[in-house]
């Protein structure tokens, strides 16, 4: 296989004495869905954190495409080419979605943020939101504003919102959350379309859905990887049935 885009070595997040990441060494590659599993408080948004730096970590290593990021700002990690979504929604809803776009497509280039109501927009930046929408498949709603699309459009215009740096590497903390089966379903095609030219990591609680778009599947619990491989493979696993998929079955 070539090399990962992205490498965490032993990445590590202690919280006072609570080892939230521990040790914890994956790779993720470039045209591939990788799913991380786990119960609440495994550590899966803590580990997306720290490749977006938005934590800095305890101990171990990122690399991006062979560059040593850990510890980075998340603006710079962000420019050096990993996008994420935020369960907290980043959209402005009295916006149109394409006004939502153009303004990520113009925050990416630093000290144009705070002119974006004002500057005429240049045209490299109109036409990465244009393409960061179809990308996103919203063209359809560019002109609505962003307070009625849908619940699933709106994770859909996030998605979109993180393209406008053009990223190598996906974060998405559990983007189908909240979503019926409809919304899922258009939320995975999406999902599918990405990976062809992104690597994605997926947090991600619907089942159905992890299995239909992964391509491996990690199962974190308590901070550590208990077991990576394919699908096929971790469905399987029983150490995986005993601390986790089983467990969901009995909720
Ligand atoms: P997950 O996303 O898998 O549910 P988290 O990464 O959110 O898990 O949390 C992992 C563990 O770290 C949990 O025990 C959580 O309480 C703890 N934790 C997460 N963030 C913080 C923080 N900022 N300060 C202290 N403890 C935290
Ligand atoms: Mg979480």
């Amino acid at each position: 296989m070539s090399e990962p885009i992205l490498r965490t070595t032993e990445l590590t997040k202690h919280f006072g004495g609570l080892a939230a990441v521990n040790q914890v060494s994956l790779d993720f590659y470039a045209g591939q869905v990788h799913a991380l599993l786990g119960p609440n408080g495994a550590g899966k948004s803590t580990f997306i954190n720290l490749l977006s730096g938005d934590l800095k970590p305890s101990g171990g290593e990122v690399s991006l495409a062979g560059c040593a990021i850990e510890g980075l700002s998340p603006e710079k990690i962000s420019r050096m080419g990993v996008g994420r979504t935020y369960q907290k929604t980043n959209i402005f809803p009295a916006f149109t979605v394409f006004e939502n776009a153009r303004l990520a497509a113009q925050s990416r280039r630093p000290h144009a943020f705070h002119l974006f109501r004002h500057a005429l927009a240049c045209g490299d930046t109109l036409e990465l939101a244009e393409k960061v929408l179809a990308m996103g498949e919203l063209t359809h709603r560019r002109n609505d504003m962003a307070a009625i699309l849908s619940h699933g459009e709106q994770r859909q215009l996030e998605i979109a919102m993180a393209l406008a740096t053009e990223p190598q590497v996906l974060l998405l903390d559990e983007p189908l959350a909240g979503m019926g089966a409809t919304e899922s379903a258009a939320m995975v095609r999406l999902l599918k379309k990405l990976a062809e030219d992104h690597a994605i990591l997926l947090v991600e609680h619907d089942m159905d859905a992890v299995f239909a778009v992964a391509d491996v599947v990690t199962v974190m619990v308590n901070g550590t990887v208990l077991e990576s491989g394919s699908p096929g493979a971790i469905r399987a696993s029983a150490a995986v049935q005993e601390a986790y998929l089983g467990a969901e079955e009995d909720e």
